[in-house]
């Protein structure tokens, strides 16, 4: 009878998918739903003993702290004493193996393809960034639009319409000219209006130089600006998703701006160009208000990229080097409060406003986060189908949340890196230092690996 009553009480989402998830006796939107991610039969079936083999090895090597104190100096220095050709031989059939999908069309093509028979959509990530200090160079620039549009179209000829894009402002305009913009925009007012100019640029209208940059830059921002349209421009032609990354604290002011102007531009029926909320930053959630206001006030749509952040470790040291206060959160479960706070906020606004104007990817290893991003779905009759509410997780890692949520119909994407070795080197310094977080207990991929390995060997 109780077991009779129950169903009769779940949810539309279960009777639609014919999915039992176990859920308290009164779900509320801040219970988590209870779908298990332990399964490692289903998470690694797609993959071969020797790719299990691998991961495991390669999670065993991020546990080793000497290693990622300072991993990028690591590799760097490693390249220096022992050359290329032996680095290469020790990365490529590992780290770079298990993080990303190749150098070439084709191998992009075949991962594309692996990650399709398991449900699980492409997004690319081109390799291409610049830090600050970098010398600007117009050529590089404009070679990066050239892969960026390649791209664009493998995306699109695999996953059609609302395949994903993730591309780094950095790598089409120079890094110190959008530090100066960053810190000239520091006021709301100013921000706006920067906004606004950039969107009428976009959108066909004429240059307005700016009073703060001599002419050489104000060239440079032209022909930054005009790569930024042929971006948006060719994205929204293939309907496609454009997720602009978030990166370091001193430039995401005038990415922000970038990735706006944008959305000013493009994102008029739905969100094609999407911002990324980094929620390891204190003011997260007063960002993610603040520029969801902005596509309100301009009448386009708003798309959003939730992720913690992935450049904690150095923004505390700039923070105490520049003598500015901490950017962070102090704390890791100060982090986690404030993306599921975010999360939260965003799946209301999508349900509120519809899929035509606000979109979200919760961009997340951690169970916990997907499972209350699920719940809040749930509760407001979010269905995975809608594709409004959509999940993502990086190649190579959490395969057990990636693959679990696609056999259950939700929309997932891979975060597929592309790029030559020595181009993703502080990539995969990045994905090193943050699989430090399997230690913590925060995700249990190597065990489940190693049950997997010792299924597949033992029989048991
Ligand atoms: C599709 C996709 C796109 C992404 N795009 C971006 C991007 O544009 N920009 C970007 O920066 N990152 C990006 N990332 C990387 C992302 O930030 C990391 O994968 C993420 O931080 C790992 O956290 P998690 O949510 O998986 O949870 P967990 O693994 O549970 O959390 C680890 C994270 O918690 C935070 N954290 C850990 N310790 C502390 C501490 N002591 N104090 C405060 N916070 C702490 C850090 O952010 C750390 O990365 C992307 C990830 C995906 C899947």
């Amino acid at each position: 009878m109780v077991y009779l009553v129950s169903v009769l009480r779940l949810p539309r989402l279960v009777r639609n998918h014919g999915v039992f998830y176990r859920f308290s006796s009164t779900l509320t939107s801040n219970q988590e739903k209870e779908i298990s991610f332990a399964d490692h039969r289903t998470a690694y079936a797609h993959l071969s003993h020797a790719e299990i083999l691998r991961a495991w090895i390669v999670l065993k090597l991020c546990s080793f702290d000497f290693l990622l104190q300072n991993s990028l100096k690591v590799l760097e220095t490693s390249q220096r004493v022992f050359g290329k050709g032996l680095l290469e031989k020790i990365l490529r059939p590992t780290l770079y193996d298990q993080f990303v999908a190749g150098d070439d069309p084709q191998s992009l093509k075949e991962t594309a393809n692996k990650l399709k028979q398991i449900g699980v959509k492409l997004m690319i990530l081109p390799s291409l960034e610049e830090d600050i200090g970098h010398k600007s160079d117009q050529n590089r620039y404009n070679s990066n639009v050239e892969v960026t549009l390649q791209l664009a179209e493998i995306a699109y000829q695999h996953g059609g319409p609302l395949s994903c894009l993730q591309t780094k402002i950095t790598a089409l305009i120079s890094a110190d000219l959008l530090l100066k913009i960053a810190e000239r925009n520091r006021d709301e007012e100013n921000h706006f209006r920067t906004i606004s100019t950039w969107a009428n640029y976009m959108a066909g209208g004429s240059f307005t130089p700016v009073s703060y940059l001599d002419k050489q830059e104000n060239i440079e921002l032209e022909m930054g600006l005009e790569r930024l349209k042929s971006v948006g421009a060719f994205a929204s032609g293939l309907q496609l998703r454009l997720l602009v990354d978030g990166e370091f604290t001193y430039l995401n002011r005038a990415i922000s701006i970038a990735a706006l102007s944008m959305a000013g531009a493009f994102n008029q029926t739905r969100p094609v160009v999407w911002n990324t909320y980094q929620c390891y930053l204190k003011d997260a959630f007063d960002k993610i208000c603040a520029e969801f206001d902005v596509t309100r006030r301009m009448g386009v749509g708003f798309g959003a990229k939730i992720v913690r952040g992935a450049y904690l470790e150095r923004e505390r040291i700039l923070s105490v080097e520049g003598n500015y206060p901490d950017p962070t959160n102090p704390s890791y479960e100060a982090t986690s409060a404030v993306y599921d706070r975010v999360v939260q906020h965003m799946v209301e606004q999508v349900a509120a406003l519809g899929g035509q104007r606000c979109n979200v990817i919760v961009a997340s290893h951690n169970e916990t986060s997907v499972l209350k991003a699920l719940s809040k779905m749930e509760s407001l009759g979010i269905l995975p189908t809608d594709n409004t509410v959509v999940f993502g997780q990086i190649y190579g890692m959490a395969s057990n949340i990636t693959v679990k949520l696609a056999s259950e119909g939700y929309i997932v994407y891979n975060s597929v890196p592309y790029g030559s070795l020595f181009d993703v080197l502080p990539y995969l310094s990045r994905r090193a230092t943050e699989n430090r977080a399997v230690l913590k207990g925060t995700r249990r991929e190597r065990t489940l690996l190693a049950r997997e390995l010792r299924t597949r060997f033992l029989g048991f």
